[in-house]
């Protein structure tokens, strides 16, 4: 007798529900979403210990008639597609007409449904895939499903549920997403009978970002949009002060669908590249439309991941589009010194302390005191028209310890990072010129040679091209032996030898794991280091009004290629509020 048998239906959900259902959170994603394309404009969901108890969905929408209400629980029985061409442009969130009957296969589950024109609502019983008859009851127009102690009969699966509070995390998350996408509709998420969010409909996204993260979080976002070849896209991107240790503040979604695209969370990490520290995420909430044509969404179970047609131009242009808004914001870091009551132990106060402990280590000695002579840039055209008044030309300025300076502008002071900034400066002029063709370069009068190892002739050779586009010409000079005879005229600051050998020695360990471009712009973040001015260097005023100058002429100059800040701002108002004159 042959050992192959046909599973019976139920089997087959159950199997099925293994990719759907995961966790709770999964039945509250594929609950909430049926509710949106039903239409519903006020959804309710309600959970007990984290969903293991209890996952109750209530929403407004268009309702089930009796006959849908008994087919819906059927594998493969959906209302959103009909054939094949609208599996090609699917609109709605749900299609697969499978989740209904795979969380019915592994929970109890009730449904109370009503159509608008129907008098009275109807009831249906599935326990882990046994149906009851369908009853008729009394009920408001819309849907509610009730599913209770989900995995009950699969002790295999229940065991793998974490704590109540871990289930609820996910839960929270996955309203958070679905909360996002959708601020048009009313939602609110009850966990043991407390209300954990309400959300109000209609006030836009802002608001609904402050509802649902901190008003924090909302007041630091900048909004952008662009429009390009049917991509639209419009994204709230945050400020560096609201940038995290984690993702946990990115969120992308593709035709109101939260996606994870490892694509556009590099374009996110590219678009921010210099405004944080690399190790930081920034806060980004992207929302995509494009044709539903242009991508496909049935790629993966729970669709949280999609497969563009054309995935470089979704990437460039997101990059385009974030790195243009960014690159236009004055993004410097506004100082708020801490009260000296309050111990200043805050996260956001992270500027402060790095202030405060920077004067206490460079407390000024009394004689250097002495050389802080204001000097004055000379007479400064204000446009008070221009509403970036921060931005206009600062007008007295003051070094200080050979490492900072401190210029007045229109609403208080900035003080400069002066190697940050001028480093800063340095790598976007490299960065513009190398662009279109190789940097200028100039012929060094005594050749400098230095020696290689094997390996790093081996990086040399492999990289010819590198040190072509950036200007640098290299001619062999003896066994392992290599003279540099041109190099480029900007980085006439850094020492030939010494760059040299730290471009091979970065280009050496990294070339394996970083692709040609993210390559080449370390080699550009090194030049700028090098060519920049240094920390305790001293610069004669026409020097300081340069780099004043300079920093108007690139467009986002508050941080320094590495991340750090170059300028910190202090308005008057919070200085008058500091010494208590407000
Ligand atoms: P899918 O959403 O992929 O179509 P589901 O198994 O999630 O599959 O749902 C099956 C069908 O049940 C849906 O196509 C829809 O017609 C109906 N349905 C499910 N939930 C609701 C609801 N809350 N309101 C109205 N109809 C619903
Ligand atoms: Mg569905």
């Amino acid at each position: 007798m042959g050992r192959i048998v046909v599973l019976d239906q139920n089997m087959v959900n159950m199997i099925a529900a293994g990719e759907v259902i995961e966790r709770p959170a999964s039945v509250v994603k594929e609950l909430v979403e049926n509710s949106i394309d039903a239409g519903a404009t006020r959804i309710t969901v309600a959970v007990d210990d984290g969903g293991r108890k209890l996952i109750s969905v209530t929403d407004n929408g268009g309702g089930m008639d009796a006959e849908d209400l008994v087919s819906a629980f059927e594998p493969h029985a959906t209302s959103k597609i009909k054939t094949s061409d609208d599996l090609r442009a699917i609109s709605t969130l749900g299609f697969r007409g499978e989740a209904l009957a795979s969380i019915a296969s592994i929970a109890q589950v009730k449904t109370v449904s009503r159509t608008a024109d129907a008098l009275a609502g109807n009831c249906i019983e599935i326990d882990c895939g046994d149906k009851a008859g369908l009853m008729p009851c009394s009920a408001d127009v819309g849907t509610t499903i009730q599913v209770r102690d989900i995995f009950y009969k699969l002790p295999a699966r229940r065991k793998f549920l974490k704590s109540a509070n871990t289930e609820m995390t996910h839960i929270v998350e996955q309203f958070i997403r679905i909360a996002l996408a959708n601020t048009s509709i009313e939602l609110a998420l009850m966990h043991n009978g407390k209300e954990q969010y309400r959300l109000t409909a209609q006030q836009g996204i802002r608001a609904r970002i402050a509802e649902l993260f901190s008003q924090e979080v909302a007041d630091n976002l900048l909004e952008t949009q662009s429009e390009e070849k049917g991509l639209h896209i419009a994204a709230l991107l945050g400020k560096p002060a609201i940038a995290t240790t984690s993702n946990r503040l990115q969120y992308i979604f593709l035709n109101g669908r939260f996606i994870r695209d490892k694509f556009i969370s590099h374009a996110i990490k590219e678009a921010y590249r210099g405004a944080i520290d690399p190790s930081r995420f920034p806060a980004a909430f992207i929302f995509i439309k494009m044709p539903y044509d242009d991508y496909d969404v049935n790629v993966h179970p729970t669709k949280i991941e999609v497969r563009f047609f054309n995935a470089n131009l979704v990437h460039s242009q997101i990059l385009a589009c974030l790195r243009e808004k960014l690159l236009a914001t004055d993004l410097d870091t506004l100082a708020s010194v801490p009260q000296s009551s309050v111990p200043p132990i805050r996260r956001d106060n992270k500027v402060a302390e790095a202030m405060e402990e920077f004067f206490r280590r460079h407390r000024p000695a009394g004689q250097r005191q002495m050389d802080f002579v204001a000097r004055d840039s000379g007479p400064v055209t204000r446009d008070w028209g221009n509403e970036r008044r921060e931005t206009s030309i600062e007008r007295r300025y003051l070094q200080i310890h050979d490492c900072f300076i401190i210029a007045e502008n229109d609403d208080g002071f900035v003080i400069i990072d002066q190697h940050a900034l001028h480093e800063r400066i340095m790598y976007e002029q490299l960065k513009r010129r190398v662009h279109n063709s190789h940097l200028e370069s100039q012929k060094l009068l005594v050749p400098e040679s230095f020696q290689l190892t094997k390996e790093q002739s081996d990086t040399l050779e492999n990289n010819s091209q590198l040190f072509e586009k950036l200007g640098i010409e290299l001619v062999p000079f003896g066994p392992k032996t290599i003279a540099i005879q041109s190099f480029p005229v900007l980085l006439a600051k850094a020492e030939p030898a010494d760059f040299m050998r730290d471009v091979i020695d970065m280009l050496t360990e990294k070339a394996s794991t970083l692709d040609a471009d993210s390559l080449f712009d370390e080699v550009l973040h090194m030049a700028a280091c090098k060519a920049a001015i240094k920390a305790g260097q001293k610069l004669t005023d026409s020097e300081i009004e340069h780099l004043i100058a300079d920093k108007q002429t690139i467009e986002q100059s508050s941080h320094c290629p590495h991340g750090r800040p170059t300028v910190i701002k202090f308005t008057v108002a919070e200085l008058e509020k500091q010494f208590k004159r407000t």
